[in-house]
């Protein structure tokens, strides 16, 4: 590598003696639910290749289950199936094609899996699962080692360079590890040596099996973040042990799946956890993958030229963008599709039973049905609305040949964007507009902004086709007294025209309520991305006594310096609707900085008292200073009534109802790809 070469510690080859990484990038394990469907092989072989041409050193596919104990009743793990070898062979031949290595994931689920016949070393129900583990026998024990040897034979088998073993997250190894969960009397439970035992048996048992020129990367807690975890100095015990027993690699786990601490949403800072990898890296004589968070090569160059890890592992990264690393080498980072942590289309559609995707880039997962073809006749095509719909259509269609233009009223790109970009948590939506930027210069699409289009103008232009991708007005609810001084939108507080009071009341708990909340129980100042504030806000203890990171810790989270109301008028728990994986912290965040959420609220009138209203039947009058309208809001589509030029109406303005930013990408990128 040329020393001015960029990133010269990220790209920088890793020796692992038998065999060697090209690169220090590990595209970290995800389940994308193609595992589950028919012609999955293909599929993931489609989704594997294209991140290794983009140039990963080393990919972790999904877990896939050792044995019947972590699926539904009936079903025989994936593996032991005829014709198991020649699928997974399409899988490995595909990305060693592209010059980049594969290892397995061998995930036993535990005490979290969805099924009847659960086993994990003490019968205690996850608070995360409806289903009760069985105390495991020694007898099942023993057969849990031989399984994931036989596992690991097959990967070898199927042209795999290595496995990875899941020991972290909360599943069944990291079950018998902590004392939380592990309450055995027998040779493997009680003392810290027997609690070890499992995670040891299985890696000494799958090296016997594949001998010494095989990757066996390891996937540590180093953080429970729960209580009754590990101590941080159990935890170096025991990855000394591991490396003794022949692992290759120890990746970094942060956090229990039942761990009240976010560890990957947006709101988590970049790089948040790798101080703990850098001083566990420092006592091991192994090499040490950091992950969580880490989304830039900047990022990643910086902790590594630091030595707080060998390899950076990044997984949603490269849902965003498969060129990430091209990109980064090419000294194109500018043009790389940043993740954004929200979980939207990735986490949350798994946790839904649906295929993994991502908001900011559809084709993930899609790679086979989403094609991105020169178009057949090149048509003039004028764009109206650069949010997120437009931005979307425009790139996309401009890469095929169109000849586009892309209008906006606004003075920047971006849309509701710019709105989201501003709530505290949210900065990343920043990235997807550089992106957009560049990707627009890029493809030479004519950006015309500050330029409000009306009908004649589009008539008048020397265009074949429109695009409305004009999104939304806010709805203002026909409550009597609307119009009162005391009522504003939610567009003017996001956006600074108004400066709120002291004491506010919320009309609506959606997703731009909650996030309304968010920016107003903070100060004026955007919270700081200070990692070791963070910690101290969710109670995590940089020292490493702690057990689990945690016990015995007090969150101390920065008090709000307003009053809030968020009101809905659904009964239930305010903030259902938000994502599956992420709404939680937004409410648990909120409930941190006392903001009152009241359901079934019945709007009766606002005046100079404030907001009147019945609350599950009880009277109440709000005494506010603002009241923040967040209810909803209305497509704006004017534009293509009577229309005399052939159009289409995407994104918010074709519909507003629950639409996000997700659907308003991927509607636009498909209708780009077939016109
Ligand atoms: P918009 O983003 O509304 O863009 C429409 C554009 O059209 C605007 O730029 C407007 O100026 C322009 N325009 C309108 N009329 C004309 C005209 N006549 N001439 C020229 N230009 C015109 N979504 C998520 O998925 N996840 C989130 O976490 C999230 N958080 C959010 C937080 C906040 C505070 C807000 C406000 C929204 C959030 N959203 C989120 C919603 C998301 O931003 C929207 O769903 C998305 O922006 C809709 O995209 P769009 O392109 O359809 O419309
Ligand atoms: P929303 O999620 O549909 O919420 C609208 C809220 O307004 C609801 O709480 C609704 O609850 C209330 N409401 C609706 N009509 C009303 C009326 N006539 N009078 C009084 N209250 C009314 O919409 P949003 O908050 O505007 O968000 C827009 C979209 O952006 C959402 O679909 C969301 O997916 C997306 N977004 C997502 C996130 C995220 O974190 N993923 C964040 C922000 C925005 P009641 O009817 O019970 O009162
Ligand atoms: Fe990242 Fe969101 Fe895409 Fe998931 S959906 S990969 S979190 S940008």
């Amino acid at each position: 590598m040329k020393p001015d070469a960029p990133y010269p510690h990220l790209l920088a080859p890793l020796d692992l003696g038998f065999t060697q990484l090209r690169n220090r990038v590990l595209m970290g394990s995800m389940h994308t639910g193609l595992e589950d469907i028919p012609d999955s092989h293909a599929r993931l072989a489609a989704f594997y290749a294209e991140r290794a041409a983009g140039g990963v050193a080393l990919i972790v596919t999904g877990g896939f289950m050792p044995n019947a104990h972590c699926l539904p009743p009936g079903e025989t793990p994936a593996y032991r199936q005829p014709d198991a070898i020649a699928g997974h062979r399409l899988i490995t031949d595909a990305v060693h094609r592209e010059g980049a290595k594969i290892c397995l994931q061998i995930l036993h689920t535990g005490r979290y899996a969805h099924s009847e016949n659960l086993i994990a070393p003490s019968a205690l129900q996850a608070p995360i699962n409806r289903f009760v583990p069985a105390e495991a026998t020694d007898t099942q024990i023993l057969q849990q080692i031989e399984d994931f040897g036989d596992f690991a034979s097959f990967c070898q088998q199927a042209g795999y360079d290595g496995v990875e073993v899941m020991g972290s997250e909360g599943y069944f190894i990291n079950e018998f590890i902590a004392p939380r969960t592990n309450r055995r009397e027998d040779r493997w439970g009680g003392s810290f040596d027997n609690r070890c035992r499992l995670a040891l048996a299985i890696v000494r048992r799958i090296r016997e099996r594949v001998g010494e020129k095989f990757i066996i990367i390891f996937r540590l807690s180093m953080l429970d973040l729960v209580e009754g975890g590990s101590t941080f100095d159990e935890t170096v015990a025991l990855g000394k042990a591991l490396a003794e027993a022949g692992v290759t690699l120890i990746n970094t786990g942060i956090g229990w799946h039942e761990s009240q601490i976010p560890t990957i949403a947006t709101k988590v800072p970049r790089a948040a956890f790798t101080w703990v990898s850098a001083r566990f890296r420092a006592q091991l004589p192994v090499p040490v993958i950091t992950s969580n968070r880490i989304n830039s090569p900047d990022v990643a160059e910086a902790l590594l030229a630091l030595g707080d890890a060998d390899m950076v592992s990044m997984a949603r990264p490269f849902l965003a963008d498969p060129r990430f690393v091209a990109k980064a080498a090419a000294g194109q980072s500018d043009s790389i599709n940043t993740c954004i942590a929200c979980n939207q289309a990735c986490l949350d559609h798994i946790f839904n039973g649906r295929l993994t995707s991502c908001l900011v880039n559809p084709r993930a997962c899609h790679e086979l049905e989403l094609i991105s073809d020169p178009a057949t006749q090149v048509r003039r095509i004028a764009v109206v609305g650069a949010g997120p719909a437009g931005l979307a259509f425009a790139t996309t269609a401009a890469e095929r040949g169109h000849r586009v233009t892309l209008f906006d009223q606004a003075t920047e790109i971006g849309g509701q964007f710019n709105l989201a970009k501003r709530i505290p948590g949210k900065e990343e939506f920043a990235e997807t507009l550089r992106y957009f930027n560049n990707r627009l210069q890029h493809l030479k699409v004519d950006v015309r902004l500050g330029a409000r289009v009306d009908t004649a103008m589009l008539e008048s232009g020397d265009f074949d086709l429109a695009i409305i991708a004009t999104g939304i007005t806010p709805r203002m609810p026909a409550i009597p007294g609307i119009t009162h001084r005391s009522v504003v939108s939610y567009v003017d507080v996001v956006s600074g025209k108004v400066t709120a009071g002291q004491r506010i009341a919320i009309i609506g708990a959606g997703g731009i309520g909650f996030d309304v909340a968010e920016f107003l129980s903070h100060g004026t100042e955007m919270p700081s991305r200070d990692i070791p504030e963070f910690m101290r806000e969710w109670g995590v203890d940089m020292s490493l006594q702690a057990r689990g990171g945690v016990e015995g810790m007090t969150p101390l989270t920065p008090p709000s310096p307003r009053q809030i109301t968020l009101l809905q008028r659904k009964p239930g728990k305010p903030g259902s609707t938000l994502g599956k994986t992420t709404g939680w912290i937004h409410r648990l965040g909120l409930v941190k900085k006392r903001v009152e959420m009241l359901a079934g609220c019945d709007y009766q009138r606002i005046d100079d008292d404030g907001l009147h209203v019945v609350v599950q039947g009880v009277p109440r009058v709000l005494a506010v200073d603002h009241i923040v309208i967040c209810a909803g809001q209305e497509p704006l589509r004017e534009l293509a009534q009577g229309l005399r030029l052939p159009c289409h109406v995407i994104g918010g303005a074709h519909e507003a109802t629950e639409l996000d930013a997700k659907r308003a990408i991927d509607e636009a990128t498909r209708l780009a790809l077939a016109i």
